[in-house]
């Protein structure tokens, strides 16, 4: 076999193998929290002001969530090509890094991470890229587990600009790579899970307090501006973008009033 056609069969494979992982994780979240214990958890459900999930809604989640994973398959595919010619270079253990180092490393990829997403999110609700690019995101009001991938393809392309320079200075080694995946994964379907699992006292404990939310993100959707964090409110603290009346909804489980944007995003 030529070299290009093990290249598509391995890319082929890839794409299948994540494809099928992530719609059976989320699928099952989505029938946990939205059929076998929905009963259970109604009181955690955050009130969603506006379009009401439908059918035309699922099926814009899935084809936009198949198309950014093959985008996915593809950057697994660059990262391998350039490991094999000697340009990356992914230890498979921690070797001198050490467990310190490791967690370091994360809490560092973690908060770098998160500023990326805050500017790139920021400029993805620039006029010309909401409307061509970032409005796909923003289809989705009543948030479900499968809106997590929903996004434009250009927009998976910049909240991810961030990986390959990184992998091409600094020889990170898988297991930081793996924690991180599964803890941007989890932190993804939990920004859009449409219920508030964490405990209201989560919003008044230092450090805890300063933490992404499902009410967070899901106020972000409600009214198409502020509380733009991946990971943390910290960078809306600081550049005054954190929506206003995040902590009372958070507490009350209710969404605040609608404000004029100015005043919405002014203070916390
Ligand atoms: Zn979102
Ligand atoms: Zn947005």
């Amino acid at each position: 076999m030529s070299w290009e056609a093990e290249l598509l069969v391995q890319l082929v494979s890839t794409y299948l193998t994540q494809a099928a992982s992530y719609f059976i994780i989320v699928g099952l979240v989505y029938w946990v929290t939205r059929k076998w214990a929905a009963a259970l958890l109604a009181k955690r459900r955050i009130p969603v002001q506006g379009r009401a999930l439908d059918g035309a809604q699922l099926r814009h989640e899935v084809g936009h969530s198949a198309v950014v994973l093959a985008f996915g398959a593809v950057q697994l595919g660059v990262i391998t090509q350039l490991q094999r010619l000697g340009y990356i270079r992914l230890p498979e253990d921690l070797g001198s890094w050490g467990v310190g180092g490791a967690l370091l490393a994360i809490f560092l990829i973690m908060i770098g991470n998160d500023l990326w997403f805050y500017l790139v999110h920021r400029a993805l609700h620039t006029p010309f890229l909401f409307r061509h690019v970032h409005k796909v995101h923003h289809r989705s009001v009543d948030l479900n587990p499968l809106t997590s991938y929903s996004f434009h393809l250009l927009e998976a392309v910049l909240i991810t600009g961030w990986l390959l320079p990184v992998l091409l200075l600094v020889p990170i080694p898988l297991p930081v790579i793996g924690v991180v995946q599964v803890l941007g994964l989890s932190n993804n379907v939990m920004a859009h899970l449409g219920y508030e699992l964490l405990p209201r006292w989560w919003v008044k404990v230092p450090v805890l307090r300063w933490s992404n939310s499902a009410t967070f993100h899901a106020l972000h959707h409600q009214r198409s501006m502020g509380n733009y964090g991946l990971f943390t409110r910290l960078w809306n603290r600081l550049f005054g973008t954190e929506l206003r009346g995040y902590e009372q909804a958070f507490t009350r489980g209710d969404a605040p009033p609608q404000e004029s944007e100015a005043a919405a995003v002014r203070g916390g």
